[in-house]
């Protein structure tokens, strides 16, 4: 059963009356923001078929393969979008990768106007070029903005630049297994004004980064710091949108998680201390029933939780199993999938009572990221992991998900950006 990602959970008791859940908003009718002007004509849109490419002249070498950290190295160009309130989106460009001209008085430096993507193309032996399930991240783009005051656009059309851009670098999507073209969007507002205020230009910017698996050395379980002293998000808040301010605030609380010998903040919410986030992933715990039923959580989309392409994959495919629609390998068949509310309390009393299967991170950057401690009120709770740092849901789940991502299973969440094998 395909879940769409805007899927609205139900209200839950912890949430205060105002509701942040707005699935007319969430739904994202772009069209409707194009315009800035209320009442004027529509603006100009983003326009593939004016696209313009100038190449570099002075190409970079592909850094070594062994050595690529994560996000550290770019190819040689970017794509660069301009809006104006006045003439709503230029022609997109395609240029060499180089520093962007801003004024100090940017509202971007100021006031954090600035949201971001993150999702992945990858490279098949045979040169097949694939995106996994973009458009979710169009919409999910589109919603940042909108949560921002930034300008939204027609997502298909960027989706179409990008796709230029990519063929255009396709030489520096490795071809090996678990390596793949980190893809970052970002949307910034670049008027310049020290005025709080939704800003009349911004500039979207999409750049491309070569990455090698997150774990190159075999899965390595992460140990947590229950966090209960910052936050992360709130009812309400910008939780559940991909903005810049989301991040900033996290890291000093990282910074303290690191000094107390962990390595990454479990976000935890309000006294009941609710599971939300684990760093920037989201979050699945996988309890025993006591029939041996698993029972695979994650929290719901209650205006809090990112959420997340990966969350929205594992949720779907774990359903589909449950329901005998599809067969996944190595999972039990006796298995229920719940977007509910958790709390540390019912975490610590399922791992006393042997009841705790495995937890595990899921995103875009390292699929997914098993858990093997929470350090929880001067407390560390063991986290069951099995030898390969993997458990008996994550492993067959990620195993899916890698098959579908890079297309050796097929699935109509893989978007062709070019296949050498149909001709033209
Ligand atoms: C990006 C992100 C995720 C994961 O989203 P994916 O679409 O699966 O990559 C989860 N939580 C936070 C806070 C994020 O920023």
């Amino acid at each position: 059963m395909f879940r769409p990602l805007h899927a609205c959970a139900l209200p839950t008791a912890r949430l205060v009356s105002q509701r942040v859940c707005l699935p007319g908003a969430l739904a994202a009718p772009h069209a409707r923001f194009i315009s800035g002007i209320p009442g004027q004509p529509p603006l100009n849109h983003i326009d593939p078929s004016k696209l313009k490419i100038t190449r570099t002249a002075s190409p970079k070498e592909m850094p070594s393969l062994e050595t690529l950290k994560f996000g550290r190295n770019f190819t040689d160009h970017m794509l660069t979008v301009e809006w104006s309130l006045e003439n709503g989106w230029e022609a997109p460009e395609i240029k060499p990768y180089g520093p962007l001209q801003l004024a100090p008085s940017a509202m971007v430096f100021h006031y954090a106007q600035c949201l971001f993507e993150g999702l992945k193309a990858y490279r098949n032996k045979a040169g097949k070029i694939t995106l996994f399930r973009p458009e979710l991240n169009m919409a999910r783009m589109n919603r940042s903005a909108e949560r921002i005051a930034l300008p939204t656009f027609d997502g298909d059309a960027l989706l179409e630049c990008m796709k230029q851009l990519i063929k255009l670098e396709k030489n520096w999507i490795p071809q090996l297994d678990g390596y793949s073209l980190y893809i970052r969007p970002v949307l910034i507002g670049t008027q310049e004004s020290i005025g709080i205020s939704p800003p009349n230009r911004a500039m979207l910017c999409v750049i491309l980064s070569p990455v090698g698996p997150y774990y190159p050395d075999g899965f390595k379980p992460v140990a947590l710091h229950g966090t209960t002293e910052f936050i992360r998000a709130a009812p309400g808040g910008t939780g559940a949108y991909k903005i810049g301010a989301n991040y900033a605030q996290g890291l000093h609380p990282q910074k303290w998680a690191a000094q107390l010998g962990y390595v990454q903040n479990l976000w935890l919410s309000g006294p009941e201390h609710y599971l939300t986030e684990v760093g920037t992933m989201n979050l699945f715990v996988a309890f025993r029933q006591p029939d041996g039923t698993i029972e695979l959580v994650t929290p719901p989309l209650d205006g809090m939780i990112l959420p997340g392409v990966t969350r929205d994959s594992v949720l779907s495919l774990a359903r589909s199993h449950a329901s005998g629609s599809i067969s996944i390998d190595g999972l039990q068949s006796k298995l229920v999938v719940n977007e509910r509310a958790v709390t540390m309390p019912e975490v610590r009393e399922a791992v006393q009572a042997g009841r705790l299967i495995e937890m595990f991170g899921s995103g875009t950057a390292a699929i997914v990221s098993p858990i093997d401690k929470i350090g929880y009120m001067g407390q560390d709770i063991i986290i069951p992991v099995e030898s390969d740092g993997m458990g008996p849901v994550s492993r067959p789940l990620w195993k899916e998900l890698v098959g579908r991502q890079t297309g050796v299973i097929p699935s109509d969440w893989s978007y062709v950006v070019e296949d050498p094998s149909v001709k033209a």
